[in-house]
């Protein structure tokens, strides 16, 4: 039996060590951290987003972006930084802004969005009884909603358009907004129109990390930092590690997946593999339900606004912003004061405000929004990584993906969107 080592035991690692074991390999996943899904995964927006899945890039990006530069309050925001890595992989985000090529990814994420559905599924029914997948899954459908009458015609003709891939939405007026999610009845601001989808789910993400890679039956290796590989006829035979302790070791195994989230472009730059990967900072909170009538059932989208709202149990996740400013996690009072001001002008009384447990993560992206799943040049190094804001969405599907590919088999769907380009 083979033995392959997943170093990242966020989504996409655990998803990956799912995959791989349910076919059979022996697998080791490596993390940092002491538990499995304490990086990004920890507190995203917990939406799995199948149906929107149009890349950061777009023509539109593109007319924004000077204005990212100049306001820090924006839902998004740019710090350029005198790294050639971070202007190369702006040039490919400013040729990624094309109406042709949005369509591309779009279609191309649609696919990978539709069979981490049927993978999730697939691994949810199939889990055996002694080793379930204990994670809860909720098909809360999800409803967009929209502040400006002007964008209506855009959304109309975007919805047209998914419908040809499978996508079921519908344009609803503020009425039927406010009909399909009652609690939006307090909003302090007025609704144009909405979208709603009834295929979303929601679920938390880091229990759904750390469900994966139990259910998984791989050995675990927290608390141990990869910090090189060890190359043998140009092929890599082992990683370098050291533990809590600092004490160093090696984990040799016949094939390595990088599944290292916005850590993997640092981790494979010293092999002359270089990732296009920037770390996109976000911020969510999690806000203790109050009133249960007054708090969304429904997973919420304020496009204006660029924010999520997501029920998980007793609680309701927000999340939102993108800074493109570098590997920082401080957070920035500022945006957590912007989140709880709109959870409490959308949804008036649904919660308590007294410990927002305020939290900030990198995303792992691409230029073009298309995460790198396959092989890279040097034998036995395999990718899954750089799924920025879709981690989530797309980890089951990715993983799927990529354990095809690592036994040669005709792929579920074309893999070639996803392939590294030297
Ligand atoms: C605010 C916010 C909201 C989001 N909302 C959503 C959402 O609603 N839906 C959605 O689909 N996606 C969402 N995302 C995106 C999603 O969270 C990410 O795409 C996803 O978590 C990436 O998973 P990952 O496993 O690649 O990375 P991570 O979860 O970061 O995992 C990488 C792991 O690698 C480990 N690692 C890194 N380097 C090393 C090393 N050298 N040695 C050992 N271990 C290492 C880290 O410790 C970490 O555990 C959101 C992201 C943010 C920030």
């Amino acid at each position: 039996m083979k033995h392959i080592c997943i170093i990242g035991a966020g989504v996409i690692g655990s998803a990956t060590a799912m995959a791989l074991a349910r076919e059979g390999f022996q697998v080791t996943l490596v993390d940092a951290a002491d538990r499995p899904g304490q990086g990004a995964s920890r507190a995203n927006g917990a939406q799995l987003s199948y149906s929107y899945v149009e890349p950061l890039a777009t023509p539109a990006a593109l007319r924004a972006l000077p204005g990212w530069l100049l306001s820090r309050d924006s839902p998004l925001s740019w710090q350029p930084r005198w790294q050639l890595s971070h202007w190369r992989w702006l040039a490919a985000f400013i040729r990624a802004c094309t109406q042709a090529r949005v369509q591309q990814t779009t279609e191309a994420l649609l696919r990978l969005s539709f069979l981490s559905r049927d993978v999730l599924a697939r691994w949810q029914r199939e889990a055996p009884t002694e080793r379930p997948l204990g994670v809860q899954v909720r098909q809360a459908g999800k409803l967009v909603i929209h502040r400006d009458a002007g964008k209506r015609d855009a959304a109309q003709r975007q919805v047209a358009w998914q419908a040809r891939f499978g996508c079921r939405q519908r344009v609803l007026d503020a009425d039927a907004c406010r009909r399909q999610e009652p609690a939006l009845a307090h909003d302090r601001a007025p609704i144009a129109f909405g979208v709603w989808t009834p295929d979303e789910a929601v679920t938390d993400a880091q229990q759904l990390s750390h469900a994966l890679a139990e259910a998984s039956g791989a050995r675990w290796r927290m608390d141990t930092r990869v910090v090189g590989f060890v190359q043998r006829d140009g092929r890599v035979h082992a990683l370098r590690c050291t533990d809590a302790g600092g004490a160093e070791r090696e984990i040799e195994a016949d094939a390595f997946v990088v599944s290292a989230g916005p850590g993997a472009a640092a981790l494979l730059k010293p092999l002359g593999v270089p990732l296009p990967i920037e770390p996109i900072k976000g911020y969510s909170i999690s806000l203790q339900i109050a009133n249960a009538a007054r708090a969304p059932q429904v997973s919420v989208t304020d496009a204006a606004r660029k924010l999520v709202y997501a029920r998980l149990g007793e609680r309701v996740r927000i999340a939102g912003f993108a800074e493109l400013r570098g590997a920082d996690l401080r957070i920035d009072p500022r945006r957590i004061e912007a989140m709880l001001q709109a959870a409490t002008d959308t949804f008036p009384g649904a919660f308590q405000t007294g410990d927002p447990e305020p939290w900030a993560g990198l995303r792992p992206a691409t230029p073009g929004s298309r995460p790198l799943i396959g092989a890279t040049r040097i034998g036995g190094l395999w990718l899954n990584t750089g799924h920025g804001a879709l981690g989530l969405t797309l980890a089951c599907g990715s993983a799927w993906l990529l354990s095809q590919l690592m036994q040669d088999r005709t792929p579920s769907i074309d893999a070639a969107p996803f392939r590294l380009q030297d």
